[in-house]
């Protein structure tokens, strides 16, 4: 396949001028200047007449079983285990239209997410590469239980690690502290969950298997506690301190920083009151803390926790709107969809970039996102795993 006569976005920086993109056996093969008089040969032809081309978006935090509805947490408790998986699928299929080519689901019942993941990975269902962590680790009593298995102590955390692997997660999550969104009593933001023990025995046995940990993590002694044992990214990090900052640069420890869910459950409402009454706390926290962050040079990707109250499936656009309202720049943001977030999962090179041998997972658009992020709400085509996906003239 050739896709021609297109500006480019590689996943760091807008291109000068205009490419030709050649893509073959799932992954992109050749990258050339624009060339008019070239034929096709026996390629098939996709003429973008001066569009937007950029790698197929990333969202870093996702729970794909709930429902994006008013309490999608008393939803799952009150369906079944086969509701759920189809909660959980059908909710994936909503990625790709939109130029979301990869997820990573943090928290799914039943390990619902992980399975999706493999009947796509197969080929069974067409949807979004699925990074998911599966049962997520938790104290008992911790935050989102309805997804958490519980583990105490750093044996049980061993085997908590070693049970998400051997099931294929392909990131270990944990809840390092309690949530806005979660239990209406007996949690808060400020509680530390995991103990140090815990989170150090979670995280060394992890890197032994060779997968990354996430946390989340909105107080600031929780984080703390995940920073010292060496974790890889942190989930809202709402009160991260400007040492912690520095800290996460240095250590290579990323930030997902989700600003836009806060924000929403703050002011939605629709939502369950306890939840509402929480985000406000944290709110006004959460900007200055991503953009101390990202001043720090922390890697920074996008994360829309889709899934949670009043935020539907998708809703990165939202968060990549919510970050430049924050204060990012475009192209920090676009770089957060597409390379950084590739990176946190692992796939620097492969995903999240328009270059030579990385797979062709691409959105192609209207406008330069660079200088209008809307131009990402509808895209005109889509490109998954090297195949045609969706284009707007077919659909
Ligand atoms: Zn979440």
């Amino acid at each position: 396949m050739k896709i021609q006569n297109i500006h480019v976005f590689d996943g760091q920086n807008v291109l000068e001028g205009l490419y030709d993109v050649f893509i073959q056996n799932h992954r992109i093969s050749k990258i050339c200047v624009h060339d008019p008089a070239s034929g096709g040969c026996e390629e098939e032809i996709l003429d973008a007449a001066g569009r937007w081309l950029l790698p197929g978006l990333i969202d870093l935090h996702v729970h794909l079983t709930w429902n994006g509805k008013e309490d999608p947490a008393a939803d799952i408790t009150h369906s079944t285990r086969e509701e759920n998986m189809l909660e959980t699928v059908s909710n994936a299929l909503k990625y790709l239209k939109h130029g979301i080519t990869s997820v990573r689901d943090l928290g799914s019942p039943d390990d619902a997410a992980l399975h999706v993941g493999k009947a796509i990975e197969k080929g069974q269902i067409a949807g979004p590469r699925i990074f998911a962590t599966g049962m997520s680790l938790i104290m008992t009593g911790g935050h989102d239980p309805f997804h958490g298995l519980s583990v105490d102590g750093p044996w049980e955390a061993l085997k908590g690690v070693r049970t998400q692997v051997k099931k294929g997660a392909k990131v270990i999550k944990i809840s390092a502290t309690g949530g806005v969104y979660g239990r209406e009593s007996g949690e808060s933001v400020d509680d530390t969950e995991l103990r140090q023990e815990e989170v150090d025995m979670i995280i060394d046995e992890a890197h032994r298997r060779k997968v990354p940990v996430t946390a989340h993590a909105i107080g600031e002694k929780g984080i703390r506690a995940c920073l010292a044992a060496g974790i890889d990214c942190i989930e809202h990090g709402h009160f991260i301190q400007p040492d912690m900052a520095r800290q996460m640069a240095e250590q290579n420890t990323a930030l997902v920083p989700t600003l836009y869910v806060y924000r929403n459950l703050a002011q939605n409402p629709d939502i369950p009151a306890y939840a509402r009454k929480k985000s406000l706390e944290v709110v006004q926290q959460h900007s200055k803390a991503a953009n101390c962050a990202c001043r720090e040079g922390v890697l920074i990707g996008t994360g829309s926790d889709a899934g949670s109250p009043n935020t539907p499936h998708p809703s990165l656009l939202e968060e990549i709107l919510a970050m430049e309202q924050a204060g990012f720049s475009r192209i920090d943001v676009l770089r957060a969809a597409t390379s950084n977030a590739a990176k946190i999962l692992g796939m620097n090179g492969k995903l999240g970039t328009v270059s030579e041998d990385a797979f062709a997972d691409l959105l192609i658009i209207d406008g330069n996102p660079a200088e209008d992020l809307q131009a990402l709400k509808v895209p005109y085509a889509v490109i998954a795993d090297g195949r045609l996906y969706y284009s707007i003239n077919q659909n």
